[in-house]
């Protein structure tokens, strides 16, 4: 059986790490690194830490299991808010969690006793991007009942942007979270090592030099695993875009239109297809399909190609510029965008290649 493949390349990763670690140091932010898009893959995750990461950051617990199952004993931050049914279990696996609600926040705490431990919390902050946080003008209420509970300790502010508002990080708005935590040292006596800025987003005002003095902690996952900043998703310099390499097998290579023959209704996904007629073409079809992967955020590694798009178990590519030379039992290779990674790394129908 010739299931796809992802090939991973690990030196790849642990070279971008090292690119991204090392510009973030240069202004002062530690970096913590974001394994989440390989559901807790431990190679990847070694390799991170071989870049210098300082810990690293996963959005699902059992993620986290997986990681320490296999051995590793960073640091790992539950990058998630906790539901509040799981805090015992948040308790038990990370080191330390994000969070906006004082209700898990006293879950936590109480969990943290009953196992007499401390759990380490990072308050977000919502600065505009409207996904999790707590709105700023309530911060300081908020702070004030959160460091009454004794199995937590506060350990810093963060905020997440780019995420689903789709808002940048700025120097203002950064400004604000450094301010929030001046306020918040001053006001309630917390140390707040973590001034936690941001995720890839941010490693454009990072590098100019704009990011405020004061933001000390960043999340990396996109551009240490995919080599791209994520305001434009641009490849960032001095990273690879290819440490992820999907590959698949051909399964049907025929010369056909390429405007679909008949009527044309919904397809299987409830689209209307719209393929323009550029007369005959050769379309090779793969043995990967949307049930593995992001049809949409596949490029081929050989240029000449283009995706034609996907159904569940299939891609269909145009090799018309191969002049014939793409054979039934041929692979093709693709580069994968952030969502076919997610996808990919997460379906057991595509075999992980480490090297
Ligand atoms: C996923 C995630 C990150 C990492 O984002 P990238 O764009 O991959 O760098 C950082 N912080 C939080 C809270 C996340 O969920």
């Amino acid at each position: 059986m010739s299931h796809p493949r992802i090939h991973i390349g690990l030196a790849k990763i642990a070279a971008n790490a090292r690119t991204i670690v090392g510009m973030c140091a240069a202004h002062g932010i530690e970096v913590l690194g974001v394994t989440k898009a390989t559901h807790g893959d431990p190679q990847v995750a070694r390799a991170m830490l071989a870049g210098g990461v300082t810990g690293l950051g996963e959005s699902r617990l059992e993620s986290i299991e997986r990681l320490k199952a296999a051995g590793i004993d960073a640091p790992m931050t539950l990058l998630t808010v906790p539901a509040l049914s799981e805090a015992d279990a948040v308790v038990e696996h990370a080191d330390v969690s994000l969070n906006s609600e004082l209700s898990v926040l006293q879950a936590l705490s109480d969990a943290a006793l009953a196992r007499g431990r401390i759990h380490d919390a990072v308050v977000m902050v919502d600065l505009g991007d409207l996904r999790e946080g707590v709105m700023p003008d309530y911060l300081d209420g908020f702070l004030a009942d959160a460091v009454k509970m004794t199995g937590v300790r506060i350990r810093g502010l963060g905020a997440n942007l780019t995420c689903f508002g789709g808002v940048a990080p700025s120097p203002e708005n950064m400004a604000v979270l450094v301010r929030l935590a001046r306020d918040a040292r001053a006001a309630h006596g917390l140390a707040l090592d973590w001034v936690s800025g941001g995720n890839s987003s941010a490693l454009r005002l990072i590098q100019s030099g704009h990011m405020p003095a004061g933001i000390t902690h960043a999340r990396i996952g996109e551009a240490i695993l995919l080599g791209r900043e994520t305001t434009h998703r641009e490849p960032w310099p001095g990273t690879h875009q290819d440490a992820f390499v999907l590959s698949a097998e051909v399964v049907e290579v025929k010369e056909k239109p390429s405007h679909p023959v008949g009527e044309v209704v919904e397809d299987a996904f409830g689209h209307v297809p719209d393929f323009p007629d550029v007369g005959d073409m050769d379309r090779a079809i793969l043995n990967v399909g949307r049930e593995d992967v992001a049809v949409e955020g596949l490029t081929p590694a050989d240029s000449r190609f283009t995706v034609l798009g996907g159904s569940s178990g299939y891609v269909i590519v145009d090799v018309t510029p191969a002049h014939g030379s793409v054979k039934v039992g041929d692979r093709l290779a693709f580069t994968l965008n952030y969502a076919a990674l997610v996808a990919a790394m997460g379906s057991p129908h595509i075999e992980k290649i480490h090297s």
